[in-house]
């Protein structure tokens, strides 16, 4: 899960000043988590205390409050109710990297990426996206290879996943909803040769930047394993404390080298 936060982060300049290159600076002044990294945290807790997801959704939201929540979420997460959302948002594909990692059969993985899409994004794209990102998680730490993943998403998204960056990039705009960015983001990793040339793909299609290098980032650690020291490094400058506190909890519980089963067979 370092991989989503680290995209979100890397991203987050970018988001509102897109780019269509992949030369650009990983970190700079203004770079900072956001909604991405704040709700992939309370995923992560959720799973880590067997605690239903929407009141963790809440509180995580409510503790920051500026992390860049779209509109309908920020209401959600103020109001007392807990009515499902309705969005085909790409919300519940960037929080659900976690739940590719805690589960160890395909079917669960599928099964609680919905349980942790329904809460806000309870329609049927969101949720098909949430599976497809959690699924392919799954799949990447398991040892399968891009083709397999890649027919897995497209079939999970009812989309064409041989397109690439190269042909997506030019008239590529910016969407926030699941359907048309999701499928782009696993194309990023897909088409990449390492975590950091994942993150760079996803930031370079001009879009969602942070949420498209946040699934990005979370795939392509799960099929190339651990991402960078000197990521990591930077990672602990950004998070506050009981962010890394869950995230670290997490790592050690669920991604240890027993679940890297990519990288024990590559080594
Ligand atoms: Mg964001």
């Amino acid at each position: 899960m370092q991989g989503a936060v680290l995209g979100d982060i890397m991203g987050s300049m970018y988001e509102r000043t897109p780019i269509k290159t992949k030369d650009f600076t990983l970190f700079s002044a203004g770079s900072r988590f956001t909604d991405d990294t704040v709700l992939t945290l309370a995923v992560a807790e959720a799973i880590l205390t067997g605690s239903p997801y929407a009141p963790l959704f809440k509180s995580w939201a409510r503790r920051y409050p500026r992390a860049g929540y779209g509109q309908r979420f920020a209401l959600w997460a103020l109001s007392e109710d807990a009515l499902p959302g309705n969005s085909f948002g790409n919300g519940s594909a960037m929080r659900v990297s976690p739940v590719g990692w805690a589960f160890d059969d395909l079917e669960t993985v599928l099964a609680e990426a919905a349980r942790s899409a329904e809460p806000t994004h309870n329609h049927p794209e969101a949720i098909a996206a949430a599976q497809a990102v959690a699924g392919a998680v799954f799949l990447a730490r398991s040892g399968k290879d891009k083709k397999d993943i890649r027919q897995f998403a497209a079939e999970r998204l009812g989309c064409d996943m041989t397109r690439t960056v190269e042909g997506i990039r030019p008239g590529y705009r910016f969407s926030s909803s699941a359907a048309q960015s999701v499928p782009e983001a696993i194309i990023a990793f897909l088409d990449s040769t390492s975590f950091e040339d994942a993150v760079r793909n996803a930031i370079s299609l001009g879009g969602d930047a942070d949420t498209q290098a946040c699934i990005a980032g979370a795939l392509a650690e799960a099929f190339y394993g651990p991402v960078p020291e000197v990521f990591m490094t930077r990672l602990q400058t950004y998070l506050p404390p009981e962010g890394l506190r869950v995230m670290e909890a997490f790592v050690e519980r669920y991604c240890g080298p027993e679940r890297q089963r990519k990288r024990i067979m590559a080594s």
